[in-house]
């Protein structure tokens, strides 16, 4: 069958969403996952803008093209690879449908990353984790690492083995899954990019349905390495009052009960506690973002809100929170806008309809909320 998406055409043998059917056999093409398709579009858009010299791009799990067609459209030169011949096949035939000068390959992608890397763009979109390709891709990209994850369970703790195994990292479950997972993920890529000397800085992230997707620009200098690591850290979090805390550093201390309530707290880490974006460039994709992209009303609504989040390590649940205060949870605008008129630092944040962001406490914000009530 043929697909039409954000201006190219490309054929596949079967639309499939992969998070609840699975990748099954043969050349896998997720619809569901258009809006992440439209999203790095604009994303190689704006990465021009902030680098001219980026041109390589290489789609690491080609399976039927599309992503790569969709970058060589962009003037990007274009490597699609997979280690299904089927999907080489049609990649190759994609490629010359949409009139893009691009080359599909038959390899396996770390050796091809080791063989004829460096590229300027590796773009990793694996069925599940991308770990095993993370190494190769830090060691053989000049600028920018695109990096998809769909096993959400194991990174945000509700499958706790299979996350510290794949992530050598403490993930917790918690109200803030898809933050958790998000920021587990980005903490296993900022230290596997250290390894060889290189800062790997998320310079946009989400986590939409069920995949969590990252943007990192590399800096190939060891003193940015350090800068990266120095933003890893702890969360401590009180399932009993939704409390949390963080720290930085690489050595935890976790404290002996909950300063809230007095409970026990539950330590995660390390995981990445900086900013999973950065504003300007989040405004600057939104601004690529075309009308003859399927998703585009959704990827500008996600960008606005990524673009404006508050820079915080864990977002709350406002529901929850209500819930735990035992009082009807109010629009999500006025709960914002109570605590900002507080003094606080307050967004929404992308991950839900009822999640925020903000710089206060939960007892500073129960107490700037009073009102509402
Ligand atoms: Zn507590």
């Amino acid at each position: 069958m043929l697909v039409s998406e954000g201006g190219v055409e490309v054929a596949v043998p079967e639309a499939r969403d992969g998070a609840s059917d699975g990748s099954g056999d043969g050349v896998f093409f997720n619809p569901t996952q258009e809006l992440n398709r439209d999203v790095t579009v604009a994303v190689l858009r704006a990465y021009r803008d902030r680098d001219p010299r980026a041109s390589s791009y290489l789609d690491a799990m080609a399976a039927s093209g599309i992503r790569g067609v969709r970058a060589g459209r962009e003037g990007y030169d274009v490597t699609c690879a997979d280690v299904d011949r089927d999907a080489v096949a049609l990649a190759r035939e994609n490629l010359a449908r949409n009139d893009v000068a691009g080359e599909a390959v038959h390899r396996d992608v770390n050796a091809l990353l080791h063989d004829e890397g460096p590229f300027d763009v590796v773009d990793v979109d694996p069925f599940g984790t991308p770990m095993p390709f993370a190494d190769s891709a830090f060691a053989n990209t000049r600028d920018l690492v695109c990096v998809t994850a769909t096993d959400t369970a194991p990174l945000c703790g509700a499958h706790f083995n299979s996350g510290v195994r794949k992530y050598a990292t403490v993930p917790q479950n918690t109200e803030y899954h898809a933050e958790m997972g998000l920021r587990v993920l980005v903490s296993a890529l900022v230290r596997t990019a250290a390894r060889y000397d290189t800062a790997a800085v998320p310079i946009l992230s989400h986590v939409t349905r069920h995949y969590a997707r990252t943007y990192l620009e590399l800096d190939h200098r060891a003193t940015s390495a350090d800068a990266a690591i120095d933003e890893l850290g702890y969360v401590h979090h009180c399932d009993d009052c939704l409390h949390r805390s963080s720290e930085t550093g690489l050595v935890a201390h976790p404290p002996e009960a909950c300063p809230h309530c007095g409970s026990s707290v539950r330590t995660a880490g390390p995981v990445w506690l900086g900013s999973v974006r950065d504003a300007e460039f989040a405004c600057a994709v939104r601004a690529h973002v075309t009308d003859d992209m399927g998703e585009a009303k959704a990827a500008r609504s996600l960008l606005e809100t990524l673009a404006a989040e508050v820079t915080a390590p864990t977002h709350y649940d406002q529901h929850k929170l209500c819930k735990q205060w035992g009082v009807p949870a109010p629009g999500m605008d006025d709960f914002v806008a109570a605590l900002e008129d507080a003094g606080y630092e307050a967004s929404r944040a992308h991950y839900h309809g009822t999640a925020l962001k903000t710089t206060a406490s939960v007892s500073e914000m129960r107490a700037a909320t009073d009102d509402l009530f």
